[in-house]
């Protein structure tokens, strides 16, 4: 099939079946080690490593296939799978930096995100960091210094779904020779395209929206063939970040119903948002689709659809009333991660509440009444009156 023959939903519902004796469904390579007929077999694959099948620590089939489908729906030349999320944070980084180089990135991204780059890089590779909130193109600009290298982008942050100018953004960066990494996690490929906007590398956990059934942790991060070949070799193989081909094989099975799953989400939150938005209990919602979303505007600009997962603060500060309205929610499961087919509740006073102090916390642009939802596919009749009858009790 000629990919960019036809549109992305139809090339991710395809695969070459005459290729696999007419299954439907490509089989898992499982195997370690690719054996060569000759001598110039071999030597000729590892003249060209990056497109070979050596060894499975490199380039495997079923992974191969998961990231030219990822590749062709970013609109990327190349795509690396990783073992996680935060694989593919880490090797992003680390093949934009070196010692003594500075990094501005956003404040409010994904917490483990901001743990690598203040408590590992920093201080043990001599990395300077700096967090700008992100909102004005100047923020960056007036952050920048002779050394930066690298900015580093969450666009909507999944914390509190600030979103930056990443075309403004990446010009700026483009102009001083500075490298840009956007986590576009929470919009997906199929609703933003940074690298059309002159990003250099996009990356997403694939253990959410991509993977969709909560049944994958991984990671994947897109961009050129030149950026994409040598974070294969250098973060990929040497650091032995080895995503398994049962993984890319679940990827692949996502990423047939993407298109539809995004959909309903989006419709979804939306409605659920509207809900949040009109209830009286409720202070406020943070969902970049709402019209009275402050940075609407920019949504619409640079993105062409939501996903399900927003937050809302719930008007009080008793945490034992916000406890009661968690405890009693019974279609939305309690727990971490999001983007799966199945609605969750989250709130981050759970993490927080006993690591920092309430200035601390106000500061990270949280409060103890703060509950973050992932809506899921069920219903969206059942999942609002869900949420009234748990409002009710408080
Ligand atoms: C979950 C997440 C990650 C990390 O992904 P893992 O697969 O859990 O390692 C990175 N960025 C964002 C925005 C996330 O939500």
């Amino acid at each position: 099939m000629k990919e960019n023959q036809y549109k992305p939903e139809t090339g991710l519902t395809h695969d070459d079946c005459e290729k696999y004796e007419g299954a439907v469904v490509p089989p898992i390579f499982q195997n370690s080690l690719f054996t060569f007929e000759n001598w110039d077999a071999a030597d000729k694959a590892f003249e060209d490593r990056q497109n070979h099948f050596i060894y499975s620590r490199g380039k495997n089939p079923t992974v191969k296939m998961a990231e030219e489908k990822l590749a062709s729906l970013a609109g990327a030349e190349k795509a690396q799978l990783f073992p996680s999320g935060m694989g593919a944070v880490s090797a992003a980084v680390l093949s934009c930096v070196k010692s003594g180089d500075h990094v501005i990135a956003v404040k409010n991204l994904y917490g483990p995100a901001v743990n690598f780059l203040t408590q590992y890089l920093a201080p043990k590779f001599n990395v300077e960091v700096s967090f700008v909130q992100g909102n004005s193109t100047e923020d960056f600009e007036n952050a920048i210094k002779a050394n930066t290298s690298l900015i580093y982008l969450e666009s909507p942050s999944t914390a509190v779904f600030s979103l930056q100018d990443i075309e403004a953004v990446a010009q700026l960066a483009r102009s001083g020779g500075i490298k840009t990494i956007i986590d576009n996690t929470w919009a997906t490929p199929v609703y933003q395209k940074p690298l059309a906007m002159g990003i250099d590398l996009e990356i997403h956990s694939c253990s959410k929206y991509l993977g969709g059934h909560s049944d994958i942790v991984g990671g994947v991060i897109l961009g050129k063939a030149k950026d994409l070949d040598e974070i294969f070799t250098h973060e990929y193989e040497w650091i032995g970040a080895k995503t398994a081909p049962f993984e890319a094989w679940l990827l692949l099975r996502s990423l047939r119903t993407l298109h539809i799953r995004m959909e309903k989400h989006q419709q979804n939150a939306l409605r659920v948002a509207e809900f949040l938005e009109s209830h009286a209990k409720i202070r406020m919602v943070r969902y970049p689709g709402l019209k009275s979303f402050p940075q609407y505007e920019l949504g619409q600009k640079q993105m062409s659809g939501y996903s399900g997962l927003l937050s809302f603060c719930m008007d009080t500060e008793d945490i034992d009333k916000v406890k009661l309205f968690f405890n009693s929610l019974e279609l939305f499961h309690r727990g971490v991660s999001w983007g799966g087919f199945e609605s969750l509740v989250y709130a981050p006073a759970i993490s927080y509440i006993k690591e920092l102090s309430p200035e601390q916390f106000a500061n990270m642009g949280i409060s103890p009444g703060d509950i973050r939802i992932s809506v899921g596919l069920e219903n969206v009749e059942d999942l609002i009156a869900d949420l009234d009858r748990s409002l009710e009790r408080i």
